[in-house]
């Protein structure tokens, strides 16, 4: 069994003041949530949407709740009431579907443009070049409901710390130009439990953190 409590202190105690440490409660029991909840722990993460949706209904309404994996566009409609920031805009299909239900709840959502940077071609995401020309796209403009504020990506899964310092160094160099142009660009969402440390030394300031907290998943 995994002491949230104790991990959640451990990782805070080492992560420098301005990285935000989002607990990826993906799969876990409300129970396990609450648990770092009472740790003081209020950042969520989560990849499906309608387990998101459940467990915002249940849990404290002081949570912030991310979604962070893949999100299907018939989906976006669970969580546009509540999320509070979206790690995993991949098209402008998506933006569009986004941008409509926030829309309808009256609200703007944070977005975060999703870079596919682990050189895999199966992972979702843009490439650099196609998320430059979506950030900078008349269409993408004309979305008053939603708000880029910031970069996400995933590096390879690989104890290789050359790679991975080369991954998380180049979205960083992304992250820093596009910080130029749009005043919103603030939060660069990297690192796993794999790779946070190299990803925080590289510039991160946003973990995102699953089996560290909560131990293993169990996939049914
Ligand atoms: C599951 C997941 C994580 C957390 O993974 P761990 O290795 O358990 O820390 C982080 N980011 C995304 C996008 C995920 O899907």
């Amino acid at each position: 069994m995994a002491n949230i409590a104790e991990n959640i202190q451990k990782i805070k105690s080492e992560l420098p003041d301005d990285v935000t440490l989002v607990a990826v409660s993906k799969t876990k029991p409300n129970e396990d949530l609450m648990q770092a909840y009472d740790a003081g722990q209020r950042v969520f993460g989560e990849n499906k949407a309608r387990e998101m949706e459940q467990k915002h209904e249940e849990l404290p309404k002081d949570i912030e709740w991310h979604f962070i994996g893949h999100l299907q566009r018939n989906k976006v409609k669970y969580i546009a009431p509540f999320v509070k920031l979206i790690h995993s805009l991949d098209s402008l299909r998506l933006a569009k579907e986004i941008n409509k239900r926030a829309n309808n709840e009256d609200r703007v959502i944070d977005c975060l443009v999703q870079l596919h940077i682990s050189g895999e071609e199966t992972k979702f995401g843009f490439d650099y070049d196609e998320a430059i020309e979506f950030l900078r796209s008349e269409p993408l403009k004309e979305l008053q409901n939603i708000r880029i504020v910031g970069a996400m990506g995933m590096a390879l899964h690989t104890d290789d710390k050359s790679v991975l310092k080369k991954q998380f160094g180049e979205l960083k160099s992304f992250f820093d130009k596009m910080k130029k142009e749009y005043d919103h660009f603030k939060v660069l969402s990297m690192g796993m439990t794999n790779d946070y440390e190299v990803a925080v030394e590289e510039g991160s300031n946003m973990v995102r953190l699953g089996s560290s907290i909560f131990g293993p998943r169990n996939y049914k």
